[in-house]
């Protein structure tokens, strides 16, 4: 697709330090990590988001898992890591490619802070 960073990417057409690849997908350094470890696995065809996925590409979602996998015993966190698929602007979402933040190497707590500050 025309205009897509990550399509740029799994084209070759844009640098990107590639840690491993799938049937499905690739998986690169993000280049602004907010973790020790910062990977993120993207689908080579492209699709906007998860919430995109038709039920023919299915197995694309099932494939970029098992490569989050892969790579977290690559760097080292199988043991513990986090996953994160932003969907839509108020989700936070900023490439409109189907993308998957893996993170960890260091003690990452709870997701979102409590905002109700009682037990
Ligand atoms: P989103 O905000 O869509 O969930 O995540 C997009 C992620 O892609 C961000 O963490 C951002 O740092 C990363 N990113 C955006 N453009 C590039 C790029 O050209 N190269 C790399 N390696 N990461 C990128
Ligand atoms: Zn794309």
């Amino acid at each position: 697709m025309d205009d897509c960073v990550f399509c740029s990417i799994v084209a070759g057409q844009l640098p990107a330090e590639v840690l491993a690849t799938s049937s499905e997908a690739i998986a690169i350094q993000d280049r602004n990590p907010v973790a020790p470890v910062h990977a993120l696995v993207i689908s080579k065809r492209h699709v906007e988001s998860v919430h995109a996925i038709g039920k023919e590409d299915e197995h694309v979602l099932m494939d970029c898992l098992r490569l989050v996998r892969h790579v977290a015993d690559l760097q080292g966190v199988g043991d513990g890591y986090r996953i994160l698929s932003n969907v839509g602007l108020q989700g936070g979402q900023t490439v409109f490619h189907l993308h998957i933040h893996l993170l960890g190497g260091t003690e990452l707590g709870p997701l979102l802070p409590s905002k109700q500050g009682g037990t």
